[in-house]
């Protein structure tokens, strides 16, 4: 028996959810974001599980992208966050990577490019249209279009783009707003155009275009939660599971791990899970975070260390060293985890640590 945090990576969820927004989204192509090593579950596992099935990859820096080229992956790659200078476009040419174009210095660094780069490059000219972080203004879009389009460099088919600052908000009205300027912006151009995350893809079809760009909800995380939408049934891709590794009998009055911080009203059972901050874990989880041991939910007491959870079985249990824990996953919804770390499972994902073994069934 070995007491290792594992995280088990289910291949035939992803498939399905990827079926869910092809189902959602039937007349789009599928961007499937890759980044922060596949939101934690591989990058390259995951590339070569959806090779054929996804029509591009989406990756944030320059160096996942080539570690994926160079395991030998030969689907379109698209650097989401574009590439920060000059000096990176020739690698990202010899690699065939795609770029998202989304300010005036990277349009000079294109408009520089030797000629010898004729129609290298397949670009994505991203739009702010509300979220203020990459993106060109609105009012800039025509000249900038023309400009790239003017670049010996640059492939014919620009696809323009934006991206969402609120889509899990479905009474806001941050996401219509956005909709429509990038309507505006777009006009009867004559391109293809991409909009929706996850949230959107679920929630406003208004906004799926040609291109959708699912992430959080391929890996079975329903970004909307505790909301859910008819007919939108996600499976978690990871399962995270450990095990006991001592169980400890305590009186009522005693206190459990660092800093004293939890204290039994009455006479009970500690179980010690073999996994803590050093495996992703969250630090931050609250006093109460469920936590499934053989299957029954029981509350996590004390702080979480680097190595080791406290959980409170119970006076009567008969849990024992060795015995299954599941932190999240297929039994315990990794939203309801996040939620009791003030976090989203977006970051418990990508917090997952080299320590943690992967079994991708
Ligand atoms: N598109 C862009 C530009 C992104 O940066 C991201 C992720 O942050 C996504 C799509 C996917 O978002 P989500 O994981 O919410 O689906």
């Amino acid at each position: 028996m070995q007491a290792i945090a594992t995280a088990d990576i289910h291949l035939n969820a992803l498939d399905h959810n990827l079926a869910l927004v092809k189902h959602l989204t039937p007349e789009t192509k599928v961007l499937a974001l890759l980044k922060a090593n596949a939101y934690g579950h591989g990058a390259l596992t995951v590339a070569r599980h959806l090779n054929g099935s996804a029509d591009a990859y989406g990756v944030a820096r320059i160096d996942e992208a080539i570690a994926l080229r160079e395991a030998g992956i030969n689907t379109p790659l698209v650097l989401m966050e574009g590439f920060f200078s000059a000096t990176e476009l020739p690698l990202i040419i010899e690699h065939n990577l795609q770029i998202v174009v989304h300010c005036e210095y990277q349009l000079q660094a294109l408009e520089a490019l030797s000629s010898e780069h004729i129609n290298a490059l397949k670009v994505w000219l991203k739009i702010d249209t509300g979220m203020h972080r990459l993106g060109i203004e609105p009012e800039l879009f025509p000249t900038f279009y023309q400009r790239l389009k003017a670049c010996q460099s640059v492939q014919e088919n620009i696809i323009v783009i934006s991206h969402l600052s609120s889509s899990d908000e479905l009474q806001s009205d941050v996401t219509p707003q956005q909709i429509a300027l990038f309507n505006d912006c777009c006009g009867s151009g004559d391109f293809e155009r991409s909009l929706a995350n996850s949230g959107a893809i679920m929630a406003w079809p208004e906004s799926h275009y040609q291109w959708v760009r699912p992430g959080v909800m391929l890996y079975g995380v329903n970004p909307l939660y505790p909301v859910s939408i008819d007919g939108v049934q996600l499976r978690p891709v990871m399962t995270l599971r450990s095990s006991l590794i001592a169980v400890k009998p305590i009186h009522a009055g005693d206190s459990v791990g660092y800093g004293a911080t939890y204290t039994a009203r009455e006479d009970t059972k500690i179980g010690v899970v073999a996994i803590g901050y050093g495996d992703g874990y969250p630090r931050h989880a609250k006093a109460g975070t469920p936590v499934l041991v053989n299957g029954r939910k029981v509350p996590l007491v004390g702080r979480v260390s680097m190595d080791m959870i406290t959980v409170d079985l119970g006076a009567d249990s008969e849990a024992k060293i060795g015995d299954y824990v599941e932190l999240w996953g297929k039994n315990l919804a990794i939203e309801e985890v996040a939620e009791n770390a003030e976090t989203i499972a977006y970051e418990l994902l990508c917090n997952i640590t080299a320590r943690v073994k992967i079994d991708v069934l």
